[in-house]
């Protein structure tokens, strides 16, 4: 199977899995893609250009002798990148009042002083799924590609791990690639997403799932927790530092915190008999 080949097969499956798919449809009909099959190392990068209407690009390097599973896997992260690009010329939706953000990807914020946050996130978020793709399309247990990749690709497993927990701390149903990436549900005749964080990184509202984790943690904690990620991710170095630790051991506390004033917020609001609790899925209720 030639690259383009495996690239479109990626697509199709990604597209497979979207409720709505036209947007992702539309981003690969404007794709400028360009594989180069003899490269010395397999990566890849995805841009958009906004300046003249709007236009994607990625640019693949493969090299044949790696395994086609992290071929897959580099692709896969690309076309991941590809679905979370924005889509509005002027990058300034998606306005986050506990944070004053912006979209500037589906993930990656910008502040009212044009800095970004959230980068070293979006690599995570792509990865995880890109394992999860390999996962679910070459039937490869997870911990497997998890190690491969860390390997080659200069990631710590405990990245994958942090995204996992992550993804699934404000969820009525744990992640899975067997359900669409923007799952809704229906429970007791009320419409509500599977996985908020999924949910409004694929349809870019990030800000619903933000405000929620303000709400619990205090206004600005979500970016402080993007930035503690970008300090750990951005540490290439394979032993674990003393910093790294210190780092982990944050972040890990940060769930844990926010676990612990959710389960305080839904008792206390169970309590009182009020309706839904404050920090759930149930936020998207329509
Ligand atoms: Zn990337």
């Amino acid at each position: 199977m030639t690259g383009n080949e495996k690239f479109h097969r990626i697509a199709q499956f990604i597209l497979s899995k979207l409720n709505n798919s036209f947007v992702f449809q539309k981003k690969l009909e404007l794709l400028k893609l360009t594989i180069i099959e003899d490269a010395k190392y397999t990566n890849g990068g995805c841009q958009t250009d906004l300046s003249n209407g709007i236009s994607y690009e990625i640019l693949l390097k493969i090299k044949p002798d790696d395994p086609v599973d992290y071929q897959i896997f580099v692709m896969a992260h690309e076309l991941y990148h590809l679905l979370f690009e924005p889509i509005n010329v002027l990058c300034i939706t998606d306005y986050c009042v506990t944070d004053n953000s912006f979209a500037f990807t589906n993930i990656v914020r910008l502040d009212k002083n044009n800095c970004l946050y959230g980068e070293s996130l979006q690599e995570m978020v792509c990865d995880y799924l890109a394992v999860k793709t390999v996962n679910y399309m070459q039937r490869i247990p997870l911990n497997e590609i998890v190690n491969n990749v860390a390997g080659k690709a200069l990631r710590k497993p405990e990245q994958y791990m942090l995204t996992d927990e992550l993804i699934n701390l404000v969820s009525k149903h744990k992640f899975s690639m067997k359900n669409k990436l923007d799952e809704i549900f229906y429970e007791d005749d009320k419409r509500s997403v599977a996985n908020l964080f999924m949910y409004t990184c694929v349809t870019g509202c990030l800000s619903t799932f933000i405000s929620n984790y303000d709400s619990c943690m205090g206004n600005g904690w979500w970016r402080i927790l993007c930035e503690s990620l970008d300090s750990y991710a951005k540490n290439f170095l394979p032993s674990q530092s003393k910093d790294d630790t210190k780092i982990l051991k944050f972040i890990k506390s940060e769930f844990e915190r926010f676990r612990l004033v959710q389960n305080k917020e839904i008792s206390a609001l169970l309590k009182e008999n009020l309706p839904a609790p404050v920090c759930s899925a149930a936020a998207l209720n329509t």
